[in-house]
């Protein structure tokens, strides 16, 4: 059913937020700082606030401001006791805790999101946003927040999305220097990315293959291994490490990890799988 929803920040995030509900037919009011990117949503008949405080008179408020410091300021402008915000900026855990502190200070329902997906991704099936707070009022929303993409609902800590959100982008950030410093490596050798990058594909459903077992290892303890101990994957690491040197690029990336592996080998984790290095990392 048709709900009434505020959209506070109609920055790129914000404006595919705001366009996803219209989309669905809700009955949405904006802010932004700067009131001129409202245009083409007004034309799709949204309504402009002209203070925060105006998008505050609805089922549901999401924010999606550039950072927490910029968003604060405008929360406390908005006047959202009794109401449910559904907090959409990027920040640390302990940044949402604060602000479901604050939340809760000023009778506020608090919902805290990460959104795993772009922009033009928001309201396709493939876009999935991170949820943790007060389950009563994600479940009151639910409906509004599925049409922005797929609801995962992760616990009542305010703080576990951003975690995860972290989590999932380090993954994410690791993969793509990975494949940054691949692309430089064939590319030394006059190898263009469209000839790489297929095989890097495959190779990264290859690799995806092998995080249940990681998984199972780091959660069992158990770093008993059939398949590659961590000293052959050590030695690996030198010899990627030498072979960018030796082809003129950088070698930050491989870099950084065979740091991290040799510190786990010297730990005394040489004969066990790649799993062990997480004992290392903690
Ligand atoms: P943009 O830079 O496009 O938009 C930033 C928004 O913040 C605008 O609405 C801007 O207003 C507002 N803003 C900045 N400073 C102030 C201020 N001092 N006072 C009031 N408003 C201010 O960023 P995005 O839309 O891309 O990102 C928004 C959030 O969404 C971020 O936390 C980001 O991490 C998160 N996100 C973004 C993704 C993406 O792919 N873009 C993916 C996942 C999460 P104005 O228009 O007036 O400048």
């Amino acid at each position: 059913s048709k709900k009434r929803v505020g959209v506070l920040g109609l920055g790129r995030m914000g404006a595919a937020l705001a366009g996803a509900l219209l989309g669905a037919g809700h009955d949405v009011v904006v802010w932004n700082r700067s009131p001129l990117k409202a245009g083409p949503l007004l034309d799709r008949g949204a309504r402009l606030a002209a203070t925060p405080a105006e998008a505050a008179d609805a089922d549901v408020v999401l924010s999606c401001l550039s950072t927490y410091d910029t968003q604060q300021p405008v929360l406390d402008a908005t006047e959202l006791s009794g109401r449910t915000l559904v907090n959409l900026t990027s920040g640390t855990p302990e940044q949402a805790r604060g602000v479901a502190k604050w939340a809760s200070s000023q009778g506020i329902d608090y919902v805290d999101g990460v959104i795993m997906a772009v922009p033009q991704g928001i309201g396709t099936p493939g876009a999935r946003i991170l949820y943790s707070g007060s389950e009563t009022a994600f479940d009151t929303q639910r409906a509004v927040l599925e049409v922005l993409g797929e609801p995962v609902f992760l616990g009542e800590d305010a703080g576990l999305a951003a975690l995860y959100d972290l989590a999932l982008l380090g993954i994410m950030w690791s993969t793509m220097g990975g494949y940054l410093h691949a692309l430089a490596l064939v590319g030394s050798e006059g190898v263009a990315p469209d000839r790489f990058t297929p095989m890097a594909l495959n190779w990264l459903t290859a690799v995806g293959g092998f995080l249940p077992g990681i998984g199972a290892q780091v959660a069992s303890g158990d770093y008993e291994t059939e398949v590659s101990a961590l000293d052959i994957n050590a030695a690996g690491l030198a010899m990627l490490v030498e072979t960018s040197r030796a082809q003129g690029i950088g070698a930050t990336v491989p870099a950084a990890l065979k740091e991290l592996f040799d510190r786990a080998v010297a730990s005394g984790h040489g004969a066990h799988a790649i799993a062990s290095v997480i004992e290392e990392i903690r």
